[in-house]
């Protein structure tokens, strides 16, 4: 039975089209170089001339940095960068809650401890002030997550850190193509990494590289990344432990010419993701993601926070209400900090709950006491949307136009 409401039709959604995919990544001279690469017959990174040589040296030329050490992950790349920095076991290194396990794993693995710091509710990033509130004397080194592509306030955690001694290691794993003060991201503490898995900016299928300025740091890293075997000849062979984590010349010859799409690809979600934040910047309930004066932020995806108790629905039901609209729209990025995973809360390392750093340091780290409550509140109310190269300014004005509608209730 009809009554005269429902002859109203309800408003048509905002967007109707589907959103337009990443586009192509790979392309005929890639798929040239991969056959280079197996005409060579060799596909070890030690080729001279050869790809992974190459990709090094493009990542130096492009990242304004003098060495670059190229690995089989960003995970690796990291490890490398703790290793390289002289992280000793039972160290503590500082890092964020909000991040890839990646971050935790390269400090685990070298046998030290990741302490959590808080996030800034707008940045979603470590602060100078967090970081210094977490120092103890068993500091070694502090890893920023440059997260979703927003850069860390490097001066600041520069003027904590340097007086110390305390090294700084930056994760620039979905930070590809952000600046800080006009300089890449990975060149402005002591040693960067970056990740070229498929996820990323770039992608070789996986992939990473290590970039630094310091020499001494650039050789401790190429020997660690390959077993210390020595390949730049410049002293002992096998001085010191070193997994194998080298990149192959399939990766290379993929990874290579990624790197020339990498400024437009960086600008292009810049573009986007500063018009979005914009757009959504004013509204009632609507916490807009804030990037630094002198950041260039070069946006992995993008994220916004609500305040549920203003715009009166749970971050589920905005979600949902911004899919209604068309827009495909996510809860947040990770379901909780990394130290509310069970590894941590259990403490479960390594087989049998032993965990030597603990032991080494003579200390209990209990990761249920960690209090990050910034972290925790982030992650409960924001809402992730996607944001790539493949997008113009259409989607970016869909998905502010569905959040001002839904915002208004
Ligand atoms: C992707 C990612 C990593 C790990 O990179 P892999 O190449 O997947 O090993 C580390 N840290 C952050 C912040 C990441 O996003």
């Amino acid at each position: 039975m009809s009554t005269s409401t429902d002859t109203t039709s309800p408003a048509p959604p905002i967007r109707t089209t589907p959103f337009p995919p990443l586009p192509p990544r790979f392309g005929d001279a890639d798929l040239a170089n991969l056959q280079l690469a197996l005409q060579s017959n060799h596909l070890s990174y030690l080729r001279a001339g050869g790809f992974v040589e190459q990709a090094m040296r493009k990542a130096e030329r492009l990242l304004n940095a003098p060495h670059a050490v190229a690995t089989s992950s960003g995970t690796a790349a990291l490890h490398v960068a703790v290793a390289a920095v002289g992280v000793q076991p039972g160290d503590e290194v500082i890092t964020s809650p909000i991040t890839d396990m990646g971050s935790a794993i390269a400090i685990l693995y070298q046998n030290a401890i990741p302490v959590f710091a808080d996030v800034d509710p707008q940045t979603y990033n470590l602060t100078p002030e967090s970081v210094a509130a977490a120092i103890t004397p068993r500091t070694r080194a502090v890893m920023v997550i440059h997260l979703m592509g927003n850069p860390v306030d490097m001066d600041g955690i520069r003027a904590v850190c340097q007086p110390r001694g305390i090294r700084i290691i930056e994760d620039c794993a979905q930070a590809a193509g952000a600046t800080w003060k006009n300089k890449p991201v990975g060149t402005i503490g002591d040693i960067g990494a970056y990740s070229f898995n498929d996820f990323k900016h770039l992608s070789c299928g996986d992939g990473g590289m290590v970039v630094t300025n310091d020499r001494a740091l650039y050789e401790r890293a190429h020997n660690f990344a390959d077993k210390y075997y020595d390949r730049l000849r410049l002293g002992v062979r096998l001085q010191r432990l070193g997994p194998n984590y080298r990149m192959s010349e399939l990766q290379g010859a993929v990874l290579l010419n990624q790197f020339d799409k990498l400024e437009s690809i960086a600008a292009t979600r810049k573009k986007l993701g500063d018009r979005f934040t914009a757009g959504i910047t004013g509204l009632p309930g609507i916490l807009p993601h804030r990037v630094l004066d002198g950041a260039s932020c070069s946006y992995w995806f993008h994220m916004f926070r609500i305040d549920e108790t203003v715009v009166g629905m749970s971050r589920e039901a905005f979600s949902v209400r911004l899919k209604e609209q068309g827009i495909p729209a996510g809860a947040g990025y990770i379901a909780r900090p990394l130290h509310r995973e069970p590894v941590f809360v259990n403490k479960n390392f390594f087989e049998g709950g032993v965990w030597p750093a603990e032991r080494i340091a003579g200390q209990t780290y209990d990761y249920d006491r960690t209090l990050c409550p910034t972290a925790e509140q982030v992650l409960k109310s924001s809402i992730r949307l996607p944001l790539h190269e493949g997008m113009t300014e259409r989607e970016i004005d869909d998905m502010v136009a569905a959040i001002r509608l839904v915002a208004r209730g």
